[in-house]
């Protein structure tokens, strides 16, 4: 059966350098899934969940910003933020939620919505993340 190569880094960190069956990534317009065989594109990518499956099992990571390219063989996933599952900070996301939440609430000229709404996804997609961990399909 044909598979993808799939590698995510950070400019940090190679996070996933893996063999697997399918991708779905938050793309520029939305969530998209790959397969093997898919049409070769680029796309940004926005604030979200991104997860890999090999045979039944799911893999779940955060992911914020960067791009993909996508090839029939081989998805490659330059993030600027990426996450596992396992190394989310359940109660640093939850602060990071409710500061977001707090200020997204005020009604003040000096707040940066935009900030403080990128903030709020990003801190609710690790915890997201956190809570769905390995998963079977
Ligand atoms: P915070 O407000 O909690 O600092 P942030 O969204 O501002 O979060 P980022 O700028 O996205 O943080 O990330 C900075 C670094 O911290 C990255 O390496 C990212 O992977 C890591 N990071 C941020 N939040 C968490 C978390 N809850 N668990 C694990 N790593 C995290």
């Amino acid at each position: 059966m044909a598979t993808i190569a799939l590698e995510i880094v950070t400019p940090d960190r190679p996070l996933v350098r893996e063999q697997v069956d399918e991708v779905e990534l938050p793309g520029a317009e939305g969530y998209m899934g790959v397969l093997p065989g898919h049409t070769p594109l680029l796309t940004l990518l926005q604030v979200g969940e991104l997860w890999y499956r090999r045979g039944n099992e799911k893999t779940y990571l955060a992911v914020a910003f960067g791009f993909a390219e996508v090839l029939p063989d081989r998805v490659t996933v330059l993030a600027q933020v990426a996450e596992r599952a396992e190394d989310i900070d359940v109660p640093r996301a939850q602060a990071a939620l409710q500061r977001a939440t707090a200020r997204l609430a005020q009604n003040a000229s000096d707040i940066d919505y935009d900030r403080a709404r990128i903030a709020q996804q990003k801190a609710q997609t690790r915890l997201d993340v956190a809570a769905h961990a390995r998963t079977r399909v």
